[in-house]
């Protein structure tokens, strides 16, 4: 059932041959494909690099050990090279999905997402996936000929989650026309997937480091109870071991089961979809696709999902967190909508062509936390400790 290196890839990935042409030509490379240039431009852009300093659940100056959006886009990207290794998809092509499917992120987390998308509600809207694609299509600026990082179509056909993008980026209008008329390709939806495993479980442990989570709360899900008891029985060093690494095996064991349970489920439905190539799949009817949870793990994870929305996110610091950073996204909105020029030159230089609004949001959410807060304070005078 599974494929190892080398192997050929099943009929259905994306091999290298769908790679779609570029929007601005571009020579072949000696050594590296399509795809395999594609992963290496976001890994070299500005916005990747930003990832280290932006929050996922906890503002970036909280603590070392916490995740970012930069660890969590290399973790979604292994999980999802694993993946899309064992099911004879391309991993190279997963890999650039992955590191990609947050670049278009605010500081601050969702509630920058919200506050900014409300500044923007009758300016097209702000959302970050739109975000996203607005970066590597224009705002990367970093080659002679073109704006942005000039990626294959495919690549910025699989980044679009929702089939849609801003009207500013006309150059894109076509590929997302393509795309509207498709189902995602395998390797898009997995990613899609392993976000959600990635963060769920490094949530669930950062929870735990912080101490807003202790292993009591957990226990009102049974999945933590069985594993724990599972381990207890079966690893003869886990009763000794340290609670701190008891609980990195835990979520170590519910994670592996979840993958494996995605892996298995999606695999058993291409077995039966006996799907001839890409083409069968990108126009199958969208009800029995085949990239899902088992229902059962299904249920686990919304359990899971509902048990940090209400005993993390929802947790008062977690929460006055995020009220700072809606208040503080809000403050700059206005001050640059209100005196431009008080934004870089290269940023003020745009507006003409996509309109004041959208180029105040493009600036504030290429923001990281502590560029946010640097920014804030020179506007208004204010120290926010
Ligand atoms: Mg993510």
């Amino acid at each position: 059932m599974y494929h190892h290196r080398n192997e050929q890839m099943a009929a259905y990935a994306m091999s290298i041959e769908h790679h779609g042409g570029r929007l601005h030509g571009d020579e072949v490379h000696p050594y590296r494909d399509f795809f395999q240039r594609d992963r290496d431009r976001i890994i070299h852009s500005k916005a990747f690099r930003r990832l280290g300093y932006k929050t996922q659940v906890f503002i970036n100056s909280a603590g070392d050990n916490y995740r970012t959006r930069l660890t969590h886009s290399l973790e979604v990207a292994q999980i999802s090279r694993s993946i899309s290794q064992a099911l004879g998809l391309n991993p190279d092509f997963a890999e650039a999905l992955a590191l990609s499917h947050d670049l278009g992120h605010t500081p601050f987390g969702h509630a920058g997402q919200e506050a900014l998308n409300n500044m923007m509600k009758d300016h097209g809207g702000f959302e970050h996936n739109r975000q996203s694609l607005r970066i590597v299509s224009f705002l990367e600026s970093r080659y002679l000929d073109f704006r942005g990082l000039n990626l294959t179509r495919s690549v910025l056909k699989g980044m679009m989650k929702h089939k849609s993008i801003y009207k500013c980026d006309r150059n894109l209008a076509d590929v997302c026309l393509e795309r509207g008329k498709e189902n995602p390709c395998l390797e898009a939806a997995l990613v899609d997937m392993c976000d959600r495993i990635a963060y769920v479980h490094h949530d669930l442990e950062d929870g735990l480091d912080s101490r807003i989570l202790n292993t009591e709360n957990l226990a009102e899900l049974s999945i933590w109870n069985q594993t724990w008891e599972r381990l207890y029985k079966n690893q003869k060093n886990f009763s000794k071991a340290r609670k701190s690494v008891k609980i990195r095996n835990i979520i170590r064991e519910m994670m592996n089961e979840c993958i494996h349970d995605l892996l298995t489920t999606t695999s058993d439905n291409l077995e039966k979809l006996q799907l001839k190539n890409l083409e069968d799949l990108l126009k199958m009817p969208a009800e029995n696709y085949p990239v899902k949870f088992s229902p059962e793990m299904k249920q686990q994870m919304n359990l899971i999902q509902n048990f940090l929305y209400n005993n993390l996110y929802r947790y008062s610091e977690v929460m006055q967190m995020s009220r700072r950073g809606s208040k503080i996204i809000e403050t700059l909105f206005d001050e640059f909508r209100s005196y431009p020029q008080l934004m870089p030159v290269h940023y003020q230089d745009q507006i003409d062509q996509d309109g004041l609004e959208r180029v105040v949001s493009d600036y504030i959410s290429g923001m990281t936390d502590r560029f946010a807060f640097q920014e804030y304070s020179r506007l208004t005078g204010l120290q926010i400790s």
